[in-house]
């Protein structure tokens, strides 16, 4: 016997009968005599739509509001799917995140868990029960409802897998796995049989939605082991551990598009120590991740300062920055929703060369310019415009090989 934590996303609870065959499987894999704590997510598109409401009813809405609002779409799928199960015989009960125990600070629309207290759930998988939770929710210390950034319920399925103490993790979606590149833009992108945390937490975080960036910082800050595949087939997915040697060897692993950024260029903004500080900090203080930062060299005592944000956050931004440059002897702020972030990732970058000069290449050669660079130990990143995003992702991942991983 072994207790598994599975979740199910969007597309796999995306419709009823979508969640009839999910209780199929939950089924089967419960009739083997195994404990099971089943996370799912809202139907595919519900989260989308309901923050589409909020914004035709309030053109900025806040955030405890839009927290309410959105907590219902997986507060659906809980329930018709403990009842699915109930109707083909499994017992089994469903959680909100509140009820599940899982306690998260005090930030709306991206909180963090604190703890989670499982003894409701452990009492139900000792009672034979299969627990179903809500992903993507949790209750504060003040009993608000909260939730845990857009696609949340991978980090409620790895956060309870730690709690719980799970011999197993499975992320269901509805690709086979992780890829070299989202295969629904790279027609070529190859199946991953492994990823290391890092090379999957910097795809998360450069726009491979197939794992929430927050969950993968989870897993590798707990160990939890996990294996994403698909809910449509029984093929087996990728599995996320620690770096081994070998991975080192690939060079480039995968290629990320990220087209939910802004860029925001502060300037004419005083070149004295402090300016940067005061700008970072504001946006920080309003919870807002800053990713790419390029100073350009100030030139008759001013700078100016580019740097990227999620476009969700560009309105807050602007409105972070207005008394920040106020304090520093003003500056100007101009945002472009119009670009796109293209990332490579692979461990090997540590121990080979080349790499930015192939993909800078490669770009000059498509006539695709170059707006913003970054790069890490493992990661190169680059602005590019919007339109030509899908094609410079084929393009690298031609560049490096990857269809031949
Ligand atoms: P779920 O609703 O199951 O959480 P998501 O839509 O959040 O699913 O994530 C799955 C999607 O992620 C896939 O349909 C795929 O288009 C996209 N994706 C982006 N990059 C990758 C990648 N490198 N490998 C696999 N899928 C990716
Ligand atoms: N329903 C939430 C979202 O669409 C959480 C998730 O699907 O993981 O972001
Ligand atoms: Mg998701």
């Amino acid at each position: 016997m072994a207790r598994i934590v599975q979740k199910y996303g969007g597309t796999s609870v995306g419709d009823v009968e979508r969640i009839k065959k999910v209780a199929e499987r939950i089924k089967a894999i419960r009739d083997e005599g195994n404990e099971l704590v089943v996370v799912v997510s809202a139907r595919a598109g519900v989260t989308n739509e309901l923050i589409a409401r909020a914004k035709s009813v309030c053109e900025n809405p806040s955030e405890r509001e839009l927290d309410q609002l959105l907590s219902i779409g997986e507060q659906e799928t809980i329930a018709l799917t403990a009842m699915a199960l109930q109707g083909v015989g499994v017992a089994a009960v469903s959680y909100t995140g509140a009820q599940a125990g899982i306690v998260t600070d005090r930030s709306h629309t991206k909180a963090r868990i604190h703890t989670i207290d499982p003894k409701s759930i452990n009492r139900d998988l000792k009672a034979g029960k299969v627990v179903i939770v809500a992903g993507f929710q949790g209750i504060n210390d003040e009993g608000q409802t909260t939730t845990l950034g857009r696609g949340g319920s991978d980090l409620t399925a790895i956060a309870l897998a730690a709690a719980l103490k799970a011999d197993k993790c499975e992320i269901y979606t509805d690709v086979d796995g992780v890829y070299t590149a989202d295969p629904r833009v790279v027609k070529t992108a190859k199946k991953l049989d492994e990823i290391s945390y890092d090379e999957m937490l910097e795809l998360a975080s450069s726009g491979s939605k197939v794992m929430q960036s927050r969950s993968v910082e989870f897993a590798k800050k707990y160990g939890v082991v996990f294996e994403v595949r698909s809910s449509f087939n029984h093929n087996p997915g990728t599995i996320v551990k620690e770096e081994v040697a070998y991975m080192e060897r690939v060079v480039v692993r995968g290629v990320a598009v990220d087209k939910d950024q802004a860029k925001v260029i502060v300037s004419n903004i005083v070149d004295k120590p402090g300016s940067a500080a005061k700008v970072f900090r504001c946006l920080a203080d309003a919870n807002i991740i800053v990713d790419m930062i390029v100073q350009n060299v100030g030139r008759h005592g001013v700078a100016n300062l580019t740097f990227t944000v999620p476009q969700t956050d560009t309105h807050k931004a602007v409105k972070a920055l207005e008394p920040a440059l106020a304090t520093i002897g003003g500056g100007q702020v101009a945002v472009h929703e119009h670009i796109a972030k293209l990332s490579v990732v692979g461990v090997g970058m540590k121990t080979h060369s080349g790499v930015a000069a192939t993909l800078f290449q490669t770009l000059a050669d498509a006539g695709i310019n170059i707006e913003l660079i970054s790069t890490s130990e493992i990661k190169i990143s680059i602005v590019i415009d919007q339109d030509r995003a899908d094609e410079a992702a084929r393009l690298a991942h031609a560049a490096f090989g990857l269809e031949n991983l």
